[in-house]
């Protein structure tokens, strides 16, 4: 019943675990929003790569030129992902992850505390708290079933109009998994002459996007996304976006490789994306991302989506019929990625997370996913309520469990799943 069976391309799919009985079996990985696993062919690549292991930039030798080719093409190679690779008004920037790009992006964006960010209830904290350090940020609220109030954005970007530099909205929730409407926010933001940034670290790695606008898109100014949740190593984030404001600002990263010369008292910087790409750059991570595109674009976007749609819908479908359970999300939104957020009334999110990690050797992941003032607002929980659980470290914090899809998984590790958490509930009654 699975469209495709992509397993045998990923490493560590088939690796043995002991569960609590003192077996060893097979891990099922349904914690894919968190990282996802890399492809074999990276490691083939990165092999190859280990030979001429050496630091990017001016090294003379025949190792650090074959470093730096293959670090600045990779850029040419993300700018072809996302079909931009004619438009020079583009860069792409390296960082650690989205939190570290998004940290870097909202340094140079924003001038003044007193500037406004427009951003929405449900953003991932990387998305939120780089935004609050240094301007002021005006949220965009979600509806009951965790959906953001489109004609929000309109109504904040009218009302701060002059003062707002920047909207940012995730591309897809890692809590719900909708899928936001980019090109209507950033049709708005560009009406009241702010920039649009995109969090795509959920969205990327699963849907085609598409930076070259096609008729009726808007621009999209800033995509930032994780390599690690993209099937390639920890340890690289990517912007692509616009160049100009890197050229007018000093650079927020400075160091080593930003600059052109250092005065006693002056600097002149490097242009983007070096000037701010400051220290020794991860070539090791880039090369693997390349890879990792490579592989994606094999598998094709139109296939990955099915395959995830499926189990997401196959598990939404089963979990609804079993009693007891509550659902954090509209069941009936077909725009949306396989996250799937539930709980089981009664029993605390924890105990069946580690139910399924201890007994089963299911990798799930239960809490607020780094996203608390969203998971707040589905639970139902006043914001205030929580401010006990910095003080009091008994008390137990709310949460939701959730199983996230990549195209890699399958029926088979769904219904398992579902036959661990009936086996749960039976245990529990
Ligand atoms: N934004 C979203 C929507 C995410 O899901 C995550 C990771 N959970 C991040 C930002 C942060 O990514 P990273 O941890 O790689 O910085």
């Amino acid at each position: 019943k699975d469209i495709i069976n992509c397993k045998d391309l990923f490493v560590g799919l088939d690796t043995l675990v002991p569960n609590t009985n003192g077996e060893n079996v097979r891990y099922i990985n349904f914690d894919n929003a968190a990282t996802t696993p890399p492809f074999k062919e990276e490691l083939k690549v990165l092999e190859n790569y280990m030979n001429y292991y050496s630091s990017i930039g001016r090294g003379n030798g025949y190792k650090a030129k074959i470093s730096t080719e293959i670090y600045e093409e990779s850029r040419n190679r993300v700018k072809k992902f996302f079909n931009i690779d004619n438009n020079d008004s583009y860069t792409v920037i390296y960082g650690m992850n989205t939190t570290g790009c998004m940290n870097l992006l909202a340094n140079t964006l924003i001038d003044d505390k007193k500037d406004i960010i427009i951003a929405t209830r449900m953003e991932h904290h990387s998305n939120d708290l780089p935004w609050r350090r240094v301007g002021t940020v005006k949220y965009v609220e979600v509806d009951e079933k965790g959906k953001l109030k489109l004609d929000q954005f309109e109504t904040l970007a009218k009302k701060y109009a002059g003062k707002l530099k920047v909207i940012t909205v995730s591309g897809a929730s890692n809590v719900t998994g909708y899928i936001n409407d980019i090109n209507y926010v950033a049709r708005i933001a560009h009406k009241y002459g702010a920039m649009m940034v995109v969090d795509g670290a959920q969205l990327v790695p699963h849907r085609k996007i598409n930076l070259n606008k096609k008729n009726f898109e808007e621009e999209i100014d800033y995509l930032v996304f994780s390599a690690h949740k993209m099937y390639a190593p920890f340890g690289t984030g990517v912007i692509v976006g616009k160049k100009t404001p890197f050229i007018k600002k000093d650079s927020s990263m400075p160091g080593g490789g930003t600059v052109d010369i250092v005065g006693h008292d002056r600097v002149f910087w490097l242009d983007p994306p070096e000037k701010v790409e400051g220290g020794t750059q991860n070539i090791v991570g880039v090369l693997a991302l390349m890879i990792s595109m490579d592989e994606v674009e094999k598998i094709g976007f139109d296939l990955m989506e099915k395959q995830e749609s499926l189990l997401r819908d196959h598990f939404t479908d089963e979990i609804k019929a079993m009693k007891n359970i509550k659902l954090y999300y509209d069941t009936d939104e077909k725009n949306r990625l396989g996250v799937c957020g539930f709980n089981i009334e009664g029993i605390y999110h924890e105990v069946l997370a580690e139910y399924l990690g201890k007994d089963c050797s299911i990798g799930i992941r239960d809490g607020c996913f780094c996203a608390q003032p969203y998971v707040k607002k589905i639970l139902g929980i006043r914001d205030q309520d929580t401010f006990v659980l910095a003080y009091d470290k008994t008390l137990k914090s709310p949460g939701i469990v959730r199983v996230s899809f990549a195209p890699y998984n399958t029926i088979s590790e769904v219904d398992y799943c579902l036959e661990c958490i009936n086996r749960f509930i039976s245990k529990k009654r």
